[in-house]
């Protein structure tokens, strides 16, 4: 069941240009800053009742965003919305279409179940169905580092 919008991913050259401005019109502090090493990210975190904006910095030319930056400059670059089940959420979206961005749902940041669908099939918006660890299936594994990762976003832009 989706019951939120657990993120919204915006797309930046610099963290340490963007957090300021965030902070002044959020009116709050960045949480904190993840580096999310098989995305090529680093990650700033603002949570906002509820739900949270994550600013988005690509460390390599390889990551997804630096490639998403290149093309389309800085900017809104997915939704996450908040699964409680996110095997059954995904094989109901791609049953309706929707195309799944990778095999299998990988690690995202806080050690979240993550799975992308394409824009192609969400009206132009890449779509994140996450799984928070706390909702995560008793007995997976939620830790980045134990995972089998596999780039969910690597083709998305070409
Ligand atoms: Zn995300």
């Amino acid at each position: 069941m989706i019951n939120g919008i657990d993120h919204i991913g915006i797309a930046v050259r610099s963290l340490s240009a963007a957090i300021p401005r965030y902070e002044r019109v959020l009116g709050r502090p960045c949480e904190r800053i993840e580096t999310v090493t098989h995305q090529d990210v680093r990650v700033a975190f603002f949570e906002v009742e509820g739900s949270r904006i994550e600013l988005l910095e690509p460390i390599t030319e390889q990551s997804p965003i630096a490639r998403f930056i290149a093309k389309r400059g800085e900017g809104l670059h997915h939704i996450a919305l908040r699964s409680s089940a996110l095997a059954v959420d995904l094989a109901r979206a791609v049953e309706g279409g929707c195309e799944q961005l990778s095999g299998v749902p990988s690690g995202g940041a806080h050690g979240a179940q993550i799975a992308f669908l394409h824009p192609r099939g969400m009206s132009g918006v890449l779509v994140e169905l996450c799984a928070p660890a706390a909702l995560a299936e008793p007995g997976r594994a939620t830790d980045n580092r134990s995972l089998s990762i596999q780039p969910t976003t690597k083709n998305f832009h070409e």
